[in-house]
C-alpha cells in the first residue's frame, strides 16, 4: 500500500504490516509516511487549489464528483473484497451499507453543490438607502482529513466528496488498521484523471506519525476527523496555535429506550441491531439499554435469545452475520471491560468470553456478543465507550427519569427510542441531547440531515448543507443600491 502523491503513487522506506483480524495473518505491507511525505502532500495540495482546480465553477466539481463515483462502482468487489479482508466484516454488510455509501457520498454531494442556492437579503439602511446582501461561498483551501478503521471507506468518502466538491484539495490518512480501500480509491482518483495534486492519500500511524504531522503542517487550512474522543483532544490542541478550523465526529456510549407500550418485536429486533452490527464498532450502537419495568424481563430473554442465534466467524464462510474485532489490540481492550464488568457487579446474560472454531479463527480477534444487566449508572463499563458487540440492559420506571438517565453521560452522539406513542416519541427525542435521535429506528441516514454529537462526542455538524458550511470560506458581500 502506498501513498498517492500529486497524482503518483510513492513509497517509504519505512512500512509495517496490515494484519487480517479474521485469522492474523499479513495481508499487505503499508508504506508509513515520514515528515517528507506528509509535507510533500500539502505542498501538492496547495499547488493544486491555486491552480484551475480552485477555480472550476460547481458543475465541473459535480462532474468530477460522479465520475469518483463511478469509478468506484466499476470496481465494485474490488472494494468490497478490500472492506472484508480489512475488517473480517460480512461480504453482505459491505456491499449493501459500506461501499454503497462511498459511492452515495460522491453523488449526493455532487447533486447538493450543483442544485444549492445562497442567502440574500435586501436592507434598509438610513435616508432611505437601500442594500443588497448576499453570500458566496470560497474553498478553504486544503483539508487534512484523518478518519477511523471501524467504517473506512464510508467514512473516509464522507470527508472526501464535500471537501472537493466545495473546491477544496485534500490530504487524507485512513486508519492504519484498514488501509487498502483509501488506495483503491486512489486508483480510482488516478485512472479518470483527476488533476494532479487535488487528492492525496498519506498512510501511516496517528501520534507522533503521518496524523500527527498533518495536524501540525501550517499549510492545512482545517481538519476534519471522526475516531476517539482523547484524539480528537490531541487534534485540537495541534491546531490550537494556528486556529484551524476543525470538525470532529467522535466516540459515544449511546442509549436505547424502550417503553412498555413499543412494538416488542421491533424493539428487540432494533436493539439487537442497534448493539451488535459490525460487532458493535459502529460509533452509533447502543451499549446502554433502557427498558420499561414492566417488559424487563421478557425483553432481556427476548434479546438473549435472538443474540445466540448471532453466527460468529469468516466473512467468507455461508451465513456469518457476525465478523471479528478490528485486531487483536481492541479485542485486549473490550477484553479488559468483560473483566470489569464482572468485578463491578454485572450480571452476564450471555457471552462474555471469546469464541473458539476448531479452525484459522481461533488465530483472529473475536469477542462473544455479550449482555449485561445488574450494573449501577455510574459504573465504568456503563459510562465508558467500550466499541464492542455489548450492551448493559437496565430498568426504568418513568418517562423523566429514563431521560436524565440517557442525557447523564458524558458523551452526547445518537440514540433510539422505542414506543408507540406518538406524542412520547416525539417529546423524548427532544430532550435527549445527542446529535441524533431515531424514533422506532437505528442507523437510518439521510446524507442532507445534520450529523454529528454534543459533548465528548465532538462539535460541527456535517452532512448536507452542513458540510457544505464547514469546507466552505463564506463572505458576505454588501452593495448599495439606493
Ligand atoms: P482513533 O482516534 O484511535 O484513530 C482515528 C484516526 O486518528 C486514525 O487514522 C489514527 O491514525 C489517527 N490518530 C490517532 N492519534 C492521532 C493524533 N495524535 N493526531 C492525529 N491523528 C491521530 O479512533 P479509531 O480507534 O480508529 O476509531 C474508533 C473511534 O472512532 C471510536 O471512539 C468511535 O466512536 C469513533 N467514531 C466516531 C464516529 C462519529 O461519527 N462520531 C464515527 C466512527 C467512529
Amino acid at each position: 500500500m502506498r501513498h498517492f502523491v500529486d497524482g503518483a503513487f510513492v513509497d517509504s522506506t519505512e512500512t509495517f504490516a496490515n494484519l487480517s483480524p479474521i485469522d492474523g495473518r499479513e495481508l499487505s505491507r503499508v508504506c508509513e509516511a515520514d515528515v517528507a511525505v506528509v509535507e510533500n502532500a500539502v505542498r501538492a495540495a496547495k499547488q493544486a487549489q491555486k491552480g484551475p482546480w480552485g477555480k472550476l465553477g460547481a458543475s465541473e466539481r459535480a462532474d468530477w464528483l460522479h465520475k469518483i463515483a463511478d469509478g468506484i462502482e466499476a470496481r465494485f468487489d474490488d472494494f468490497v473484497a478490500a472492506e472484508v479482508a480489512d475488517t473480517g466484516r460480512p461480504i453482505n454488510q459491505a456491499r449493501t451499507l459500506d461501499i454503497a455509501r462511498g459511492i452515495a457520498n460522491f453523488r449526493t454531494f455532487a447533486d447538493l453543490v450543483r442544485t444549492s442556492g445562497g442567502e440574500f437579503f435586501e436592507t434598509s439602511g438610513a435616508e432611505g438607502s437601500e442594500y443588497i446582501n448576499y453570500v458566496t461561498r470560497k474553498p478553504l483551501g486544503v483539508v487534512g482529513i484523518i478518519s477511523p478503521w471501524n467504517l473506512p471507506l464510508l467514512l473516509f468518502t464522507w470527508k472526501v466528496a464535500p471537501a472537493l466538491a466545495m473546491g477544496n484539495c485534500v490530504v487524507a490518512k485512513p486508519s492504519e488498521e484498514t488501509p487498502t480501500s483509501a488506495t483503491l480509491l486512489a486508483e480510482v482518483m488516478r485512472d479518470i484523471n483527476l488533476p494532479a495534486g487535488v487528492f492525496n492519500l498519506i498512510h501511516g500511524h496517528g501520534a507522533d506519525a503521518a496524523g500527527e504531522w498533518l495536524t501540525r503542517n501550517r499549510d492545512i487550512d482545517a481538519i476534519t476527523f471522526t475516531g476517539e474522543s482523547k484524539t480528537g483532544s490531541a487534534i485540537m490542541k495541534a491546531v490550537a496555535d494556528g486556529v484551524k478550523n476543525v470538525s470532529f465526529e467522535l466516540g459515544g456510549k449511546n442509549a436505547a429506550v424502550v417503553f412498555a407500550d413499543a412494538d416488542f418485536d421491533a424493539a428487540v429486533d432494533g436493539v439487537m441491531r442497534s448493539s451488535f452490527t459490525n460487532a458493535g464498532q459502529v460509533c452509533l450502537c447502543s451499549e446502554r439499554v433502557y427498558v420499561e419495568r414492566p417488559i424487563f424481563e421478557r425483553f432481556v430473554a427476548a434479546l438473549k435469545a435472538k443474540t445466540e442465534t448471532l453466527k460468529l466467524g469468516s466473512p467468507y464462510e455461508e451465513g456469518t452475520t457476525t465478523g471479528p474485532l478490528i485486531s487483536k489490540g481492541h479485542r485486549d481492550k473490550v477484553l479488559s471491560y468483560f473483566r470489569l464488568a464482572v468485578e463491578e457487579g454485572a450480571t452476564v446474560v450471555t457471552g462474555g468470553g471469546v469464541p473458539t472454531f476448531g479452525n484459522a479463527c481461533d488465530d483472529g480477534a473475536f469477542v462473544q456478543p455479550t449482555i449485561w444487566t445488574g450494573l449501577a449508572d455510574t459504573a465504568r463499563t456503563v459510562t465508558e465507550e467500550i466499541f464492542g458487540p455489548v450492551c448493559h440492559i437496565a430498568p426504568f420506571d418513568g418517562e423523566d427519569e429514563v431521560v436524565e438517565r440517557v442525557n447523564n453521560s458524558a458523551y452526547g452522539l445518537a440514540a433510539s427510542v422505542w414506543t408507540s406513542h406518538l406524542a412520547r416519541g416525539h417529546r423524548v427525542a427532544r430532550q435527549i441531547e445527542t446529535g441524533i435521535v431515531w424514533v422506532n429506528a437505528w442507523f437510518v441516514r439521510d446524507l442532507r440531515t445534520p450529523f454529528g454529537g454534543a459533548k465528548l462526542s465532538g462539535f460541527g455538524r456535517e452532512g448536507g448543507r452542513h458540510s457544505m458550511d464547514f469546507y466552505s470560506e463564506l463572505t458576505n458581500v454588501c452593495v448599495k443600491v439606493i
